[in-house]
């Protein structure tokens, strides 16, 4: 990761994805795209020695592709500012006004990051069941039985969930379903 600018123009395009064009396909973007990919690679290799030729796939994103994928502001991949009246108790609780509505997420008090989200997840998952979920955990009581989470089928392949290929398996069911009875009716 690295620090990069944010403004749509230093990618070749004049608006971020929110509100403007696609840029995905665009030769500016995409040039912009790989000259940082590369830069980063060689930062990398003046660290960690060459090892470009064993690279067999390589993906970067860029604050459009955060923006694109999650609506942030500027392409922000933590979530709302970090400013002082932002964090911790100022911002959005994890109860809501409207009953049985919780949020949780980098947004929420707990705050952004792989721990800041797990423990606002447990501080949410609190509040529902009205319990101190945080302080069982942290002192290392189990609060879920085993058995409540299902295992993963014998079939599940956590790099193709992730990269949604099931998703689109079943878009396509889905369009071939829609292209049969259009046939039908038709
Ligand atoms: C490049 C990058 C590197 C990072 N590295 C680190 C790191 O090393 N360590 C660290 O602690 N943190 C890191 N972070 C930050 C961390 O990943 C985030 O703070 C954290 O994942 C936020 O968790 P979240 O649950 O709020 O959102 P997310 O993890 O974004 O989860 C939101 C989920 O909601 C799904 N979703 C969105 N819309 C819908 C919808 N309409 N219906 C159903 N599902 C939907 C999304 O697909 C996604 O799975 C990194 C972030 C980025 C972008």
């Amino acid at each position: 990761m690295t620090l990069v600018p944010l403004e749509p123009a230093m990618w070749g395009v004049d608006e971020g994805p929110t509100t403007g064009p696609k840029y995905r396909r665009r030769d500016d973007y995409r040039s912009a795209k790989a000259a940082l990919q590369d830069r980063l690679l060689e930062r990398a290799e003046i660290a960690l020695g060459p090892f470009r030729d064993r690279i067999v796939y390589v993906e970067s994103a860029t604050p459009l592709t955060q923006e694109r994928y999650t609506r942030s502001t500027a392409g922000s991949s933590y979530g709302l500012a970090h400013a002082p009246d932002a964090v911790g108790p100022l911002r959005p609780g994890y109860a809501t006004e409207i009953p049985g509505l919780f949020l949780v997420g980098a947004n929420a008090p707990g705050g952004h990051g792989i721990a800041g989200v797990m423990a606002g997840g447990l501080a949410a998952a609190g509040q529902v069941l009205g319990e101190d979920l945080s302080s069982s955990v942290m002192e290392g009581q189990r609060v879920l039985a085993s058995d409540v989470v299902p295992p993963d089928g014998p079939d599940f392949d956590p790099y193709e969930t992730a990269r949604g290929v099931a998703m689109m398996d079943r878009r396509a069911e889905g369009r071939e379903r829609r292209a049969a009875r259009k046939a039908d009716l038709g």
